[in-house]
């Protein structure tokens, strides 16, 4: 499977997953750092699960949606090009591919031969760039980054369950890094880069969220 086709789908599953964990673990330690009991942490971090998985879904589905209706309104359009001027409409796929380096009787020839075959097929991809593998498809994107998000803020739910009261700051700070560390290897080694860099970066940010939010509850925590 070539890289390009992994990227989209494993780009969106590490980014939800990413939000997950840093949003999650960070609410947690923040309420840990309060000084609050378990049941109190546990409830907070189901709470952000389902917030944020909700508010992925639905942003996704809105933007995913919004590109889709732009494919539908340029495929409605492309057809009506078709029936309405279809000579002009070869002289446009013919010119394409003579930009990309087809002598003047060769792009005339292929689009023909594409025209009388798929017309539409042949314009959407070669015109728009609209390709079957790249069709909007908004609820699998929503549910793809629900499922992401969810999959990323159980690893610090688990660790509230699992871990003594007194260890749950630091054991899901700990915890999570090493999560967000892992997927940015994986997603650096899948994009065929250097881990190093990819790694460093988003165990960075997620710290820095994590060292804030508990700085709040503490100061919270202080007051109480
Ligand atoms: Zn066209």
């Amino acid at each position: 499977m070539h890289l390009v086709k992994r990227i989209g789908w494993l780009r969106a599953a590490v980014l939800g997953a990413n939000d997950g964990i840093v949003s999650t673990a960070s609410l947690v330690i923040g309420v840990a750092a309060a000084g609050q009991p378990r049941m109190t942490i546990l409830l907070t971090g189901v709470a952000g699960l389902v917030a944020g998985a909700m508010s992925m879904a639905a942003g996704e589905y809105v933007s995913v949606s919004s590109q889709s209706d732009i494919e539908k309104a340029d495929l409605a359009r492309e057809k009506s090009e078709l029936a309405t001027d279809w000579d002009a409409e070869h002289r446009e796929l013919a010119l394409i591919y003579r930009r990309r380096g087809l002598t003047k009787e060769l792009a005339d020839e292929v689009a023909t031969q594409l025209m009388d075959h798929d017309a539409l097929g042949a314009h959407l991809r070669d015109e728009l760039g609209i390709s079957e593998q790249l069709v909007a498809r908004p609820v699998q994107a929503a549910a793809a980054s629900a499922a992401s998000f969810s999959i990323g803020a159980a690893v610090p739910l688990l660790l509230v369950v699992l871990l003594p009261l007194a260890l749950i700051g630091w054991g899901v700070a700990i915890g999570s890094l090493f999560c967000l560390a892992a997927l940015g290897a994986i997603s650096a080694r899948t994009g065929g880069v250097g881990m190093l860099v990819p790694t460093l970066r988003v165990t960075f940010w997620g710290a820095l969220a994590m060292a804030i939010t508990a700085g709040v509850g503490l100061a919270f925590g202080a007051t109480g």
